[in-house]
């Protein structure tokens, strides 16, 4: 077992403070919507276009985002259970069913206070044919317009000017005139170059962070710790100056770590011996997280690198958001976000971080109810493990529906493959 300093009350870090304060406010502003006036839209995470939001003072609520965090506080057994008796099936994706079940139940957010009414559903449709069903289904609840911008498929890994012009197109000739509309304010471009060069600077440091992972030992860990550290930027914040500064202070405090040698924070406090690196593939479970990244950190596993930490863009790939080409950049991010690429990009993505971050094996968490996304994942597992050759592992879970965390069956297997990981690296032998 890897040796931990224990930490029962841990020091929160300047960046997560930051953060929790962002998010706060955040959720004080749409709960007194309704008295500022303020207007929201609903948008997913992948092919969210926040800057153009912000710049219509408009407030993203991020439908997923709730679905975990609820999660998280243990809510969303309740909410997928209202859900389910209103006849949605069992093999629904959960974020759906706890989302449904939370407006059902008085659209009460996940600090506790009440979210407002969207004014739009705002859909970039980015590879997954849920977030179509999911808002067709809100678009019953609410007396609001409901924009959808059709973003292509990367079926043959790469984005044509064709592609990217259909996708321009929709913007400006669907989306801001709805924008417009609803808001009563007109497209200020420059007012989006402003936000799209503060998104590019926040990405600057974020991707800066995720890599330092390439040390050894890594400072970070890039899945339990990462899905706090795209928080903000996945979230309602990329393009304003809390998130610069926000990724600033991520990134000295990472410096730091990185400075003096140490491993990441984990819930039991510091790693202090890092036994394994491992490259994993699929979202966490967020209803039982913590105890799901200690039988990681119980073993000195850390995670050097991870795709779910890419679903809301790809930026250590080399694509920022370009002021340049303000509307453009938005529709190259939305078409390069991981929910939106093939199969063998994620493969290549995959097999480059083991080789990148020097990873001793890769695994996959697939999601039981997450249809888009666990189709094919045996495949990537045999693929990647025949292009480097080290073993890859896989575990099923599911987002937010506690009854499809089995702690003993999934402890067993991370025990197995970490003790495989082992072998391999005693050489002893075959995996
Ligand atoms: S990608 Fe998976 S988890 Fe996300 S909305 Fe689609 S089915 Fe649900």
């Amino acid at each position: 077992m890897a040796k931990q300093n224990e930490t029962p009350t841990a020091q929160k870090d300047s960046s997560q403070l930051r953060q929790k304060n962002m998010l706060a406010e955040h959720f004080t502003k749409l709960a007194e919507a309704p008295e500022t006036g303020a207007k929201s839209a609903y948008t997913f995470v992948p092919g969210n276009m926040t800057e153009l939001l912000l710049t219509f003072d408009m407030l993203p609520v991020l439908p997923e985002i709730n679905a975990l965090q609820s999660a998280m506080r243990g809510k969303s057994r309740d909410y997928i259970a209202v859900a389910e008796k209103l006849g949605h099936s069992e093999d629904v994706c959960t974020y759906v069913k706890s989302d449904i079940g939370m407006l059902k139940s008085g659209n009460i957010g996940p600090t506790g206070q009440r979210l407002p009414e969207p004014n739009l559903l705002l859909l970039s449709y980015t590879g997954c044919f849920t977030f179509m069903k999911w808002f067709e289904l809100l678009r019953e609840e609410y007396d609001c317009p409901v924009v959808m911008i059709h973003v292509p498929y990367q079926g043959e890994g790469e984005v044509t000017d064709s592609m990217r012009q259909y996708v321009v197109d929709q913007i400006r000739q669907k989306h801001i005139p709805t924008l417009e509309k609803i808001t009563g304010k007109s497209y200020d471009e420059d007012r989006v170059k402003e936000c799209l060069a503060r998104s590019a600077q926040a990405e600057d440091d974020l991707v800066w962070v995720l890599q330092s992972a390439k040390n050894k030992p890594s400072p970070i860990d890039a899945y339990f710790g990462g899905v706090y550290y795209i928080g903000p930027i996945f979230s309602a914040f990329r393009g304003t100056q809390g998130a610069v500064e926000y990724y600033r202070a991520l990134r000295v405090e990472t410096e730091e770590r990185l400075r003096l040698g140490k491993g990441p924070v984990t819930p039991d406090g510091e790693l202090t011996e890092e036994r394994y690196r491992i490259v994993v593939e699929g979202p966490p479970n967020w209803t039982n997280f913590r105890e799901f990244w200690k039988m990681f950190a119980d073993e000195g596993a850390v995670v050097v690198a991870s795709t779910y930490t890419k679903v809301g863009g790809v930026y250590d790939f080399g694509f920022r958001h370009d002021p340049s080409r303000p509307i453009e950049t938005l529709a190259d991010y939305c078409m390069g976000c991981y929910t939106n690429l093939n199969l063998p990009s994620r493969v290549e993505m995959l097999a480059s971080y083991v080789r990148d971050y020097q990873a001793d094996g890769f695994l996959i968490n697939s999601i039981k109810s997450c249809n888009s996304f666990s189709a094919g994942q045996l495949h990537i597992l045999r693929e990647v493990e025949n292009r480097v050759g080290k073993p890859g592992g896989f575990i099923e879970s599911d987002l937010v529906d506690p009854r499809y965390f089995s702690a003993a069956n999934i402890k067993n297997r991370l025990e197995s493959y970490f003790q495989m990981i082992e072998q391999r690296k005693l050489g002893g032998g075959a995996a």
